[in-house]
């Protein structure tokens, strides 16, 4: 009796485990999936970071044509990305979007 119990106990933690490895994969899948049409990947990615005061109007005018332009953005904002062009929006552009969200 005891033996199937710690063998029920020990199964049930196997289970848990793979969830959490699917989950893992399953989080990775899915933000990979519109990387794959980030429109950036196909341009000069040093557009994106430019230097402290250089222009970002190239990236900008890329994301404007970007498919995946508001999945970009959301990720950039929950994974609070600091550097670079995300969702056609610049650090201090993105700071201020979350301040108006609240
Ligand atoms: S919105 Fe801009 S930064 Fe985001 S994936 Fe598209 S081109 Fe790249």
């Amino acid at each position: 009796m005891q033996h199937t119990e710690g063998g029920r106990v020990m199964e049930r933690g196997d289970t848990s485990t793979s969830w959490g490895d699917l989950a893992a994969l399953f989080d990775g899948a899915e933000e990979q999936e519109w990387q794959e049409h980030a429109l950036c990947a196909q341009t000069d990615p040093e557009a994106f970071f430019p230097e402290k005061g250089g222009s970002t109007r190239e990236a900008k005018r890329i994301c404007q044509g970007c498919d995946v332009r508001a999945e970009c953005l959301e990720y950039a904002l929950a994974h609070d990305e600091r550097f670079g062009i995300w969702g056609g929006l610049s650090e201090r552009e993105r700071r201020k979007l979350k301040k108006r969200a609240g």
